[in-house]
């Protein structure tokens, strides 16, 4: 988006991202010490104040100036719903100029073996070019990248509902809506700003991006070390069919995107998570099966098997337990360590798959229809072994 044709609130960047290191420097222009930065970082980042007035005692004509250069904070409303039994809440962010995108923080209460976790889901961009069809963000299409802000911004609004009762976030997923890879220049600088022990602090291992594909993204990370998990939308080992359910397949075949995954586990010496949605009839047979165990056999990776969430533009419904536990049988007795994900929040639209922020639950339009049948026919030729002819989507390669 051009800066300069965007609403006023646009143009003033959000304060969380910032590095110390700009902020310190902004003050020098202004003639203000360093350590006013600690002080407005503190506000920002402690999650405790709801804007900058709230908590540090600044001169006002730096104040003044401070609130006409940056937002506090570039969600300006958020609505929570709740789901499973309070263990799962969704929310929607409304952020400066309309835009709309969701976060999703769920509750895992301790066990013996494990103490609580809470892990909120956030989004990297205003909907998705990439068009995968079991997904409610693909239908949507692309709006916009998300600022770094705006993305660490969902982390602060989950951050703060949760200390107001005591606990803290302990995980972080890039599983939202958008393409994290697509929109990196804007990702990493978040990254950073989670990781850092003196803004919010949570460990690198906490910290999980799932890609839809990018190679050039994946070898971007692989060059800078173990900065966080690299999780891998695979979904389908055959090009054919993975050409229909990931579209950037056309531009970056699966072969590369396993080999770019391979490299980063290498050079990182973390294991690789592959994410497969398990859709009826369509990628969930033993010829699939076979095919990801040729694929993956003997690599440093975890594979998990994710039901299709139920979503309204697809014909297609998530493959029954029995055939999702034989797929798992199958890949375990390669040796490929693989597990089978619950789910959560599908009764709100907050199950991996489903946000599309206002458009969620909308009933079938003529168009939907189309695009169901051309996707039940593109399906048909792919599981024949047929190659799509159609282009990778618009906006994905370089
Ligand atoms: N764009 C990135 C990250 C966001 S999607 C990516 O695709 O990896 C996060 C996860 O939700 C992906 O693994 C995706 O395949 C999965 N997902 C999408 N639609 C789904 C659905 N209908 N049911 C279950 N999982 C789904
Ligand atoms: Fe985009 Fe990921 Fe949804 Fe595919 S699954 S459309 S890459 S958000």
């Amino acid at each position: 988006m051009d800066l300069a044709l965007a609403p006023p609130e646009m143009q003033r960047p959000g304060l969380s991202g910032l590095t110390p290191g700009m902020l310190v420097a902004w003050l020098a222009e202004r003639g203000e010490p360093a350590y006013r930065a600690r002080q407005i970082g503190d506000a920002v980042w402690s999650g405790k104040v709801a804007s900058i007035d709230d908590a540090v005692p600044l001169p006002n004509e730096l104040r003044r100036q401070l609130t006409e250069s940056f937002r506090f904070d570039t969600v300006a409303r958020t609505e929570v719903t709740l789901a499973d039994g309070g263990l799962t809440e969704k929310a929607l962010h409304h952020l400066d100029d309309g835009a709309l995108v969701e976060s999703v923080l769920m509750h895992y209460p301790a066990r013996p073996s494990a103490s609580e976790r809470h892990t909120l889901c956030i989004s990297s961009q205003a909907g998705c070019a990439v068009g995968c069809p079991f997904c409610a963000t693909g239908e949507l299409g692309f709006t916009r990248d998300l600022q770094t802000a705006e993305i660490v911004d969902q982390v602060r609004s989950a951050s703060r509902r949760l200390i107001a009762e005591g606990r803290r976030l302990t995980n972080i997923v890039f599983m939202g809506m958008g393409e994290p890879l697509l929109n990196l220049d804007r990702v990493l600088p978040a990254i950073e700003a989670l990781n850092d022990p003196h803004r919010f602090g949570l460990g690198a291992r906490h910290i999980t991006v799932s890609t839809s594909g990018v190679v050039p993204g994946i070898r971007r990370l692989t060059a800078l070390g173990p900065q966080f998990t690299l999780a891998i939308s695979l979904h389908a080992a055959r090009d054919a069919l993975r050409d229909v359910l990931v579209p950037l397949n056309r531009r970056w075949p699966v072969a590369d995107v396993v080999a770019a995954a391979r490299e980063h586990a290498a050079a990182t010496g973390r294991r690789i998570s592959y994410e497969v949605v398990m859709i009826g009839g369509i990628n969930d047979t033993e010829a699939d099966a076979e095919a990801m165990v040729a694929l993956l056999r003997g690599d440093h990776a975890h594979v998990n098997l994710i039901p299709m969430n139920a979503v309204a533009h697809t014909p297609w419904r998530a493959s029954p337990p029995r055939v999702i536990e034989r797929f798992a049988a199958m890949l375990e007795s390669a040796g490929i360590q693989t597990t089978i994900r619950g789910n959560r929040g599908q009764e709100v639209g907050a199950a991996c798959g489903q946000l599309a922020a206002e458009h969620a639950g909308l009933p079938p339009a003529p168009a939907v229809a189309r695009r169901r049948a051309r996707l039940v026919a593109e399906s048909a030729a792919a599981l024949l072994g047929e190659r799509s002819h159609e282009p990778a989507p618009a906006g994905v390669g370089e």
